[in-house]
């Protein structure tokens, strides 16, 4: 699901873009002033930003400036103001593009399905790996299981990852020892066993499936349902 961040003081037209949103299926949060969108934009990563010129505290394009030393994520601004000199400083300090108050929420929309368009054909081939509900992008390290993101620590993730990338395949423990944890060893593999409990707990539990499957004296594999 695209997450998108908007940006924008008046709370009755931030509210109406976000239903909207949400009905389009997109994952929105909203920011009511400059400072505290920097942060969430800073906090997490968004798949694109709508973000009002003229805001309270920190406007809009120091927000843009601040949000380019750390990002290129797609910045749609909103502006209540038509001035070429508005469009022109939005989009020097790079914005993406640039809507006038008022607008057709459809426009919007469009504007926002363009952006995202160009973003994806900008991004590196997928890499996502999917099992079942489980979804794992090695290049952003991110788990996602349907539309929840997951915390793994490094180590939860890398064998994660290993399992999936080799699905359906019976892996040993010493084989996954070695190859996660970088083990040449004989002996304790119970560390193998520790992790896969903590994956287990995290990536199963909560969802009630099944998907790493034990093979008994040998190790684990991962299965599609
Ligand atoms: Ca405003």
């Amino acid at each position: 699901m695209e997450r998108i961040l908007i940006i924008e003081d008046e709370e009755k037209i931030a509210r109406f873009i976000e239903l909207e949103l949400e009905f389009e299926g997109y994952e929105v949060e909203k920011a009511l002033d400059g400072r505290e969108g920097l942060a969430l934009a800073q906090a997490c990563p968004f798949d694109l930003i709508l973000l009002d010129i003229m805001l309270p505290g920190l406007n809009g394009i120091e927000v843009l400036r601040r949000i380019r030393l750390f990002s290129d994520v797609p910045v749609i601004l909103l502006t209540a103001r038509d001035t070429v000199v508005d469009k022109v400083t939005g989009l020097d300090s790079g914005a993406d593009d640039y809507i006038t108050k008022p607008f057709a929420i459809e426009e919007l929309l469009a504007r926002i399905r363009v952006a995202l368009r160009k973003k994806r054909a900008a991004a590196p081939p997928s890499t996502i790996l999917e099992a079942g509900i489980i979804r794992l992008d090695p290049v952003r390290r991110e788990v996602w299981a349907g539309e929840h993101q997951l915390e793994l620590t490094k180590k939860e993730f890398d064998l994660l990852q290993f399992l999936m990338e080799n699905k359906n395949i019976v892996m040993k423990r010493e084989v996954l020892l070695e190859r996660v944890w970088g083990y040449d060893f004989e002996g304790e593999t119970n560390v193998v066993d520790v992790y896969i409990r903590y994956l287990r707990a995290k990536i199963e539990e909560p969802f009630d499936i099944k998907l790493i499957h034990t093979v008994r004296g040998v190790g684990y594999v991962i299965k599609d349902e």
